[in-house]
């Protein structure tokens, strides 16, 4: 009898969800052909690296690089390899970034997913040198890099060497301007503090996710300094892209051909 209850609501967490902004009841099998968008809401779940792959690029085309490195304890930072160990376990990922070349619509890309459930994003010594990497790699062929921001800024546990991510990775950026490599940054939620104020920001065209949370200090810090009233959309996407600092909100659904087509008209080859 009480196996049988157990098998109904395994039944039921199988066959549905619970949306994370609104609550509502949804099925799952239209929870995903939607590409995890609320059709209630619209709230856009978050994405982990590999479902991200699959949705945006090319079917069976991504083959990933930069998997020879792996994060150091430099510091010895207190709790940090025990949570880095978990973090790896948890998502099967030796780092919040998965890099590699990948095609949309048979062009090349040199492409970085974030995953926000790797350590909150947070961008270390490995996570820097995969954003470095990538903007290199699209550097050297001239073909447009892609890279899909989700972090709450730099790994505190990495200190001053988490910090200088920011740098090189933004030197970076410099390297495929000066080819003429595209460089396309999309903001997914959140994208924070040390990610948002070095590479992220410096791209060519800036894309965002719906309703993502952009922002350099938090909300909570930002109504605590109290300068000025914070409104209630404060740090949002669309807040951010009524000052200017985003170029477009794209829907899922529709990233993929929008990405194709800025590759198209930014210097994409076959
Ligand atoms: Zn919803």
């Amino acid at each position: 009898m009480r196996l049988g209850v157990r098998r109904r609501e395994q039944r039921f967490q199988d066959a549905f969800l619970q949306c994370a902004s609104c609550r509502k009841t949804l099925f799952r099998r239209e929870f995903d052909q939607g590409m995890m968008v609320c059709p209630n809401c619209g709230h856009h779940h978050r994405l982990n690296a590999k479902t991200r792959i699959e949705y945006t690029f090319d079917e069976g085309s991504f083959v990933e690089e930069d998997t020879d490195i792996q994060s150091v304890d430099t510091l010895s930072f207190p709790d940090y390899q025990s949570k880095l160990d978990q973090a790896i376990s948890k998502t099967g990922q030796p780092d919040g970034i998965v890099s590699g070349m990948a095609k949309l619509e048979e062009n090349p890309v040199a492409v970085a997913v974030s995953d926000f459930g790797f350590m909150g994003g947070s961008m270390g010594s490995l996570a820097g040198e995969k954003i470095t990497r990538t903007l290199e790699r699209a550097a050297d062929k001239k073909i447009p890099a892609i890279v899909f921001c989700a972090s709450g800024g730099a790994r505190m546990q990495e200190g001053l060497l988490s910090l200088m991510q920011m740098a090189k990775t933004t030197a970076a950026v410099e390297r495929c301007r000066s080819v003429g490599a595209p460089f396309i940054a999309v903001f997914t939620d959140p994208t924070m503090a040390g990610v948002l104020a070095s590479y992220a920001s410096v791209a060519d065209v800036i894309l965002s996710e719906p309703r993502a949370l952009i922002g350099f200090a938090g909300t909570r810090v930002s109504k605590q300094a109290q300068v000025v009233k914070i409104p209630d959309d404060f740090q949002t996407a669309e807040w951010v892209l009524r000052h200017g600092f985003i170029d477009r909100i794209v829907p899922r659904r529709e990233m993929r051909d929008t990405l194709s087509d800025l590759c198209r008209l930014l210097g994409g080859r076959k």
